[in-house]
């Protein structure tokens, strides 16, 4: 496999005019298969409570606000995961906001139904959802410490938390300022302890949040230095920042679409065993030309709910994906919430093994 240091990666996200063309060309052959997948899933935002505040968020709320989800309960969340499994979704994804049990009112709601924090709570949930559905949980709870991802491998097919970059300066900003999570450091640490943990494992970067070409270049090479050592990442999403009313950056701009499509290639040719998913719902009109950067996944679509990170933005319709993907000359799949090739006791608990036989 060719090796790329720092700079060569700077130059390739610089790349203009026909060496676009070459990067593109390099990229989409590195893909080496004509099948791009996505996966059936059902989105349980199981609190919309959030301890960061990052510039871009539209999902925490507040508790002040009478409509706030401090804390799905049970029946909600089995309602939900009972429909999601008539509909044949595969992947239950939890993601919620980062240790939401630091405000009193999730502490007190997690107390009152009998848990001491919020990982106690989703390791039941999962355990549940594997006696109860067909369903295979995939959770994104923030930053954890190695004890705790251990405890919830034990019920999860994958997990994920997207580095978004490795910039310690943008602690400084907006865009980080009021999110202690978000410091690179501690995230980091909780994907290398995944990996040390054999836990097959989503990631990804946030792109257009202030971050310089050098700091992209160096976000990748540490998803590297990490895949390298313990060869757990099955996925890397590439995700755009897109400015919303109401939030801190609603003025700034949104990546170019070209910045995008190098991104996406670059990371293509630094890992070509890994998925390269860039999410279509944020990129509508555009999405077909990652495709041609290397991109084999458009990641979850739920026939049920919508996607509560981005709200302004739905998910096309599965037969809209399909279209948009076979007039590419490529075919659509559906693939479990953890890739193929982790489907094994080394990366996989008893249980989830147990699952899928
Ligand atoms: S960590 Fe996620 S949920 Fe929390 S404020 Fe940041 S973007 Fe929003």
């Amino acid at each position: 496999m060719v090796e790329y240091s720092k700079d060569e990666i700077i130059n390739l996200l610089n790349s203009k005019g026909r060496d676009i063309l070459s990067l593109l060309h390099s990229a989409e052959s590195l893909r080496g298969t004509d099948r791009i997948t996505y996966s059936k899933n059902v989105f349980l935002p199981l609190t919309e409570i959030c301890r960061n505040e990052c510039g871009y968020c539209t999902f925490k709320k507040t508790p002040e606000d009478e409509n706030t989800g401090i804390l799905m309960n049970e029946a909600e969340i089995f309602a939900i995961l009972y429909e999601a499994d008539k509909y044949g979704c595969k992947e239950a994804l939890f993601t919620f906001g980062e240790r939401p049990e630091e405000t009193d009112e999730v502490k007190i709601a997690l107390k009152d139904s009998g848990f001491l924090n919020m990982v106690d709570f989703l390791h039941h949930i999962c355990d549940e959802t594997l006696n109860n559905t067909g369903l295979l949980p995939h959770s994104n709870p923030g930053v954890l410490e190695k004890n705790e991802l251990k405890k919830l491998k034990e019920v999860n097919a994958s997990m994920g938390l997207m580095l978004e970059t490795t910039s310690k300066r943008l602690m400084k900003t907006i865009v980080h300022e009021k999110s202690p999570g978000k410091n690179p450091y501690l995230r980091i640490k909780t994907i290398e302890n995944a990996g040390k943990l054999k836990i097959p494992f989503t990631t990804g970067l946030l792109i257009g949040i202030g971050e310089t070409i050098e700091e992209r270049a160096e976000s990748l090479l540490e998803i590297k230095r990490m895949n390298d050592k313990y060869g757990h990442i099955q996925e890397i999403i590439i995700q755009n920042f897109k400015p919303k009313p109401g939030i801190p950056m609603q003025s700034w701009k949104e990546p170019s679409l070209m910045e995008m499509i190098k991104m996406v290639a670059v990371t293509r040719l630094l890992f070509p065993d890994v998925g390269v998913q860039v999410p279509p719902n944020l990129n509508k009109q555009n999405a077909q030309v990652f495709l041609l950067a290397g991109a084999d996944d458009w990641g979850g679509v739920s026939p049920i709910t919508k996607d509560h990170v981005n709200p302004e933005a739905p998910w096309p319709e599965l037969e809209d994906l399909k279209i948009m993907t076979e007039e590419m000359g490529l075919f659509l799949d559906e693939r479990l919430p953890v890739y193929d090739k982790f489907i094994s006791s080394e990366f996989l608990s008893h249980r989830i093994m147990e699952k899928l036989n």
